[in-house]
C-alpha cells in the first residue's frame, strides 16, 4: 500500500516544483500585454522626447493610457503598448 502511495506522493512533488517553477512566469504575466513594435519605431524614428511643443499626446495617432501621463499606443504602431505621452516620430500629426 505504501508502495502505491509513492508514485503519488512524487507527482505531489513534481507538481509543487513546476508551480514553484511557474512563480516568475507568473510574476511577468502583469506585463504581459505590454509591447514594442521595434521595427516600426526603428521606421518612424520614434524617440521617448519631444521635439519642442510636439509629442506623441497633441499628436492625432496618439492613443492614450488610462491617466495622461501613462504609456499609451500608437494607430500607426501596431502592437506598441509602450508609446510614451511624451515621445515623439517623424510621423506627428496635430490634433486638429
Ligand atoms: S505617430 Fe509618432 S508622434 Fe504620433 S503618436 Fe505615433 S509615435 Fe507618437
Amino acid at each position: 500500500m505504501e508502495d502505491n502511495m509513492k508514485p503519488t506522493r512524487r507527482q505531489f512533488l513534481k507538481m509543487g516544483g513546476a508551480a514553484i517553477a511557474m512563480v516568475p512566469v507568473l510574476a511577468m504575466s502583469s506585463n504581459a500585454f505590454a509591447a514594442t513594435n521595434a521595427q516600426m519605431r526603428a521606421t518612424l524614428k520614434y524617440q521617448d522626447k519631444p521635439v519642442g511643443d510636439q509629442d506623441c499626446s497633441n499628436c492625432i495617432q496618439f492613443v492614450p493610457g488610462k491617466k495622461a501621463s501613462d504609456m499609451g499606443g500608437c494607430k500607426i504602431i501596431p502592437g506598441d503598448t509602450e508609446i510614451s505621452p511624451k515621445g515623439h516620430c517623424v510621423a506627428w500629426a496635430k490634433i486638429p
